[in-house]
């Protein structure tokens, strides 16, 4: 399954057993919504807050569970800076990510997954962490997304796999050993100085929601407006009130229907006159007394209060065959409409197909790198399942 991955130049000398991160929680006061921070720590992290002398910010510090308060004082005095080798560095925390932190674990190759700390917006533990409830994944009737995460990571820990909530900021795969280098904790617009290295590479960093950059979007943005209705759908200010889902695939349908438990009404928004979603979804959509689909319809701007942090109330929607254009009563807005491969970190260093997603071999996970491997959304524009993500990875040969 490995006969790609190179012995190292030398051996892995620097594990994580030591591995501390300083975190700074920065307490939003601008926006509403809170579905960044959604997802709990891992269980396996312990948190000791200095939250007392920081106002709207809780500093912290991550340990390992082995931690001592000896150690955890060194770290309060200075942060590591040690740079690190690995055999293999996974980069995700997705069902592909997780997989393949098995799989190289089980193989003695001492994985080294970064989960992310909020990439791309997302909490450790990639798209599913954003559902509710996952029926399709064979050996669980039903499961909620986030719980099924929570055992994939827990399994992948398990296997012996060293698991860093940090993101990576850049990767440099121009010759071997690859190099990489982080983001601090919470902070995307740095990057910390020392560089890492390894000699092999899994990139399973999945997808990104889409957004429609509607006028208005930037100000109602969590003020009405998300990309994630199972994460900000259960706040008081969607209670009873009138909310709009833009899309027609399956994230769509659940979304639409998770929010009809709190909405008055939630109106769908179908830019065709179809849906994308599977037959059995749309079915679930359209029996729904609560929805109203309207197809050949998009939006073209989103309307509300005018003050500073003020709420979206409206929007303007076009019939796109008539052009007609109408405003209709929202108190939320929920995108639904696909995602972008998260490919940014190696644009010009890995081949992507027409629309963006890596290119692997036909049958295996194998990039345009020798030693670089994608599996999962990242390179999978057809199926996008958490089951094929999963599934991808062990295909390498
Ligand atoms: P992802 O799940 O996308 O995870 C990748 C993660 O890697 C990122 O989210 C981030 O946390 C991390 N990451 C990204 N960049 C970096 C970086 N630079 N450094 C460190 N970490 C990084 N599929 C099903 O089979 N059944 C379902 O019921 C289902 N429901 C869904 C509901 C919704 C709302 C959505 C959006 C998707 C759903 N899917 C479902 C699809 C499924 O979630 C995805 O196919 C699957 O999660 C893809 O897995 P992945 O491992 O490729 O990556
Ligand atoms: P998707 O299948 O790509 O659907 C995106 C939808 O958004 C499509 O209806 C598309 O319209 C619409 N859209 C795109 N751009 C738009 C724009 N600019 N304006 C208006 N509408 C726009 O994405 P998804 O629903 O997030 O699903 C992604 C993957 O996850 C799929 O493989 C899906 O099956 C899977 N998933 C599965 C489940 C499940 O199995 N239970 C649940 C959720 C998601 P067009 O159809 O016109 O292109």
């Amino acid at each position: 399954m490995f006969n790609d991955v190179k012995s190292p130049p030398s051996p892995q000398s620097i594990y994580l057993d030591c591995y501390h991160i300083t975190l700074l929680f920065i307490i939003p006061t601008d926006k509403l919504f809170s579905s960044a921070f959604r997802r709990p720590l891992p269980s396996s992290l312990r948190l000791t807050s200095l939250a007392a002398a920081v106002p709207f910010a809780a500093a912290a510090f991550i340990t390992r569970e082995s931690t001592t308060p000896a150690a955890t004082s060194t770290i309060a005095n200075t942060l590591t800076k040690r740079g690190m080798h690995s055999k293999v560095v996974i980069i995700g925390s997705g069902p592909a990510a997780h997989t393949a932190a098995i799989y190289a674990a089980r193989a003695d190759l001492k994985p080294v997954l970064y989960e992310g700390f909020l990439a791309l917006g997302i909490a450790a533990g990639g798209q599913l962490t954003t559902t509710d409830d996952v029926e399709n994944y064979p050996g669980f009737d039903m499961i909620k997304g986030s719980e099924l995460m929570d055992k994939m990571r827990a399994q992948s820990e398990k296997s012996g796999t060293e698991i860093v909530t940090q993101t990576v900021a850049r990767v440099d795969l121009s010759k071997k050993p690859f190099r990489y280098w982080l983001h601090p904790m919470g902070d995307e617009e740095t990057e910390e100085e020392e560089e890492h290295t390894a000699d092999s590479m899994i990139i399973a960093t999945g997808a990104k929601a889409r957004r429609l950059g509607l006028e208005g979007e930037e100000q109602y943005w969590n003020n009405g407006v998300s990309a994630c209705a199972v994460c900000d759908g259960g706040l008081p200010i969607f209670k009873n009130k009138p909310l709009v889902v833009i899309g027609g695939g399956d994230s769509a349908v659940e979304e639409s229907i998770y929010l009809t438990k709190k909405a008055s009404k939630v109106t769908v928004l179908v830019r065709k006159d179809a849906l994308r979603a599977s037959k059995a979804n749309a079915r679930r959509l359209a029996e729904n007394p609560k929805v109203e689909i309207k197809y050949n319809t998009t939006a073209t701007k989103i309307t509300g209060e005018e003050q500073a942090r003020g709420l979206m109330t409206g929007l303007v929607i076009k019939n796109l065959k008539t052009g007609k254009e109408e405003k209709i009563e929202a108190n939320g807005l929920f995108y639904a409409v696909g995602h972008e491969p998260a490919t940014h970190l190696f644009k010009d260093q890995l081949k992507t197909d027409e629309d963006g997603y890596l290119f692997t071999e036909p049958g295996n996970c194998k990039t345009s790198v020798e030693g670089v491997f994608a599996a999962g959304d990242v390179q999978d524009k057809k199926y996008r399942q958490a089951i094929t993500s999963a599934g991808k990875f062990s295909s390498i040969s």
